[in-house]
Order: C-alpha cells, then sequence, then structure tokens
C-alpha cells in the first residue's frame, strides 16, 4: 500500500508514544506489513491508501457534473443520464 500526505510527517501511535512511520520529503510512504496498514486504518483512518496507478494511455471520461470518473465509457455514459433526469 502507497500512502501519500503531507511530506516529512511523523505518524505517531500516542497511546504508545511509538513512532510508526514517516513520510518521506514527497510526501510519500509505501508498506507492505498487514499489521501496519490495519494500525492506520483503524488509528490514522484520514490517511488513505493510494490506488494503483491507471496505465497512461488508458482514457478516462470524467463526469462534468460531479466526481464520477470512469474508464468503462458505457458506465459514464449511463452515469450521465442521472443527471439528466432532473
Ligand atoms: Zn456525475
Amino acid at each position: 500500500m502507497k500512502y501519500k500526505y503531507q511530506p516529512n510527517v511523523h505518524i505517531i501511535d500516542y497511546k504508545i508514544l511509538k513512532e510508526m512511520f514517516a513520510f518521506d520529503d514527497k510526501g510519500e510512504f509505501e508498506t507492505d506489513d498487514p499489521k501496519l496498514i490495519e494500525w492506520i486504518k483503524k488509528n490514522k483512518p484520514f490517511l488513505k491508501p493510494q490506488e494503483q496507478e491507471k496505465p497512461i494511455d488508458e482514457k478516462i471520461y470524467k463526469c462534468k457534473k460531479c466526481d464520477f470518473e470512469s474508464t468503462d465509457k458505457m458506465a459514464y455514459v449511463t452515469h450521465c443520464r442521472i443527471h439528466k433526469k432532473r
């Protein structure tokens, strides 16, 4: 899992006053430790893991009326209809 946050921020477990990890100067932190991932989920829910990076050549359809986006054109077209009903 890859996390993104503010650069050079140290994440501390205040219950045991121990530093769990720190973001680097790009604001990135990566871990494959399932215990740590679980800990982050429970204790630092504002830290969201990054999604897998999408291939650059893949077209992304973005809705102009909300933050919906999809690589699937049909899903996008279907989605756009919900705005037209109003
Ligand atoms: Zn929309």
